[in-house]
């Protein structure tokens, strides 16, 4: 669990982990917290040793009970203070160095790259414009109250947010890889289609024997693009983007099957399954072809590269199933709509093929 930095935030002594932890922040200078001794009244109530003086009668507050002043074995903390001024001073010795400034008028840290990003902290930040550029695509929250939004909008954008704690352990590399998969943009050039269907004519053979074995260097030569772009997935695994979605229908099935994109490529596109891979040039991709393409394998993983978008749709059914079973994909199938995407996003030009 994250503390949340909240004023009047109530830890009890017994919750030691969290006490430890919160002591912890306090060290940096966060947070001021302060230690209460209490009793608790025969009724529930937590009677304070601090908050009556001397001469007073101690009575509780809610039943009006008669309290002794002794014996305030009990203990808590309590938030007293959230130093913002400190909060941002750690963000900005982690943040500006990789490229970031913080906007004094709008109290978060923007990024200028071909897309700018912006690292919000709902707690302090002016944000809701910057949440319409880009559908909020570009965003990322450093949370200090985790709890508080649960409620709130921002949940759909959990993947990006970090408790503030956490954000400030992590290194700088990590924080420049997420901006940079940010910057990516997933759309597709439209002339790419037309190009890899003037190669598959060219003979039967040339989808097999060239095309799969230039695609899968390239995938290796570009790896690292490749995980920008699953990383990329990853941060917005609550849209659209994040899914390939399959029309299935018919009686026993649902009618959309959605596969959570950023899994099945992460489990499917490893350079050690190149070796491995499967072709199939066919205008349609039968139960029967994957039959055939599993028989192969023995029992290993499974990675496909077919030169349709007519796939079967029991096909995609045993792949899911496949995974609920094994819990990855072991199957992975790339049709041609993701061979396309992975040539648009990757930059591949496949005119030297
Ligand atoms: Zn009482």
């Amino acid at each position: 669990m994250s503390i949340p930095l909240r004023l009047k935030y109530v830890l009890e002594e017994k919750d030691y982990l969290n006490v430890k932890e919160v002591k912890k922040i306090e060290e940096k200078e966060l947070i001021s917290i302060k230690e209460r001794n209490y009793k608790i009244c025969s009724c529930g109530t937590k009677i304070y040793e601090n908050s009556f003086s001397d001469e007073q009668l101690l009575l509780c507050s809610c039943c009006g009970k008669r309290i002794r002043k002794e014996n305030f074995k009990e203990k808590d903390f309590i938030i007293e203070k959230i130093n913002y001024k400190k909060i941002i001073k750690l963000l900005q010795n982690k943040l500006e160095p990789i490229g970031y400034k913080f906007l004094d008028d709008k109290r978060l840290f923007s990024y200028n790259g071909e897309k700018p990003i912006y690292i919000i902290i709902p707690e302090i930040s002016s944000y809701n414009f910057i949440l319409s550029e880009y559908g909020g695509q570009n965003c990322l929250f450093i949370m200090l109250d985790e709890e508080k939004t649960k409620q709130t909008l921002l949940q759909q954008w959990q993947n990006r947010q970090w408790w503030v704690m956490d954000f400030l352990e992590k290194n700088s590399t990590d924080i420049e890889d997420i901006s940079k998969s940010l910057q990516k943009n997933i759309a597709i050039k439209p002339d790419v289609e037309e190009k890899l269907d003037l190669l598959l004519k060219k003979s039967p053979s040339f989808f097999e024997q060239n095309f799969i074995p230039y695609f899968l260097e390239q995938l290796k030569l570009k790896n690292k693009d490749l995980q920008s772009y699953l990383l990329n997935l990853k941060l917005n695994s609550n849209d659209l983007t994040n899914s390939k979605v399959i029309v299935l229908g018919g009686a026993g099935y649902p009618d959309f099957l959605i596969l959570n994109l950023y899994k099945y490529l992460s489990d499917g596109l490893k350079p050690d399954k190149y070796g491995e891979v499967k072709r199939y040039n066919k205008t349609k991709f039968t139960i029967s072809d994957y039959g055939t393409a599993l028989a192969h394998s023995n029992e290993g993983d499974n990675l496909m590269i077919v030169s349709t978008d007519d796939i079967q749709k029991e096909v995609w059914v045993k792949i899911v199933e496949s995974m609920r079973i094994n819990n990855y994909f072991k199957n992975v199938l790339i049709d041609k709509d993701l061979i396309l995407l992975l040539l648009s996003l990757l930059k591949i030009e496949i005119n030297g093929v």
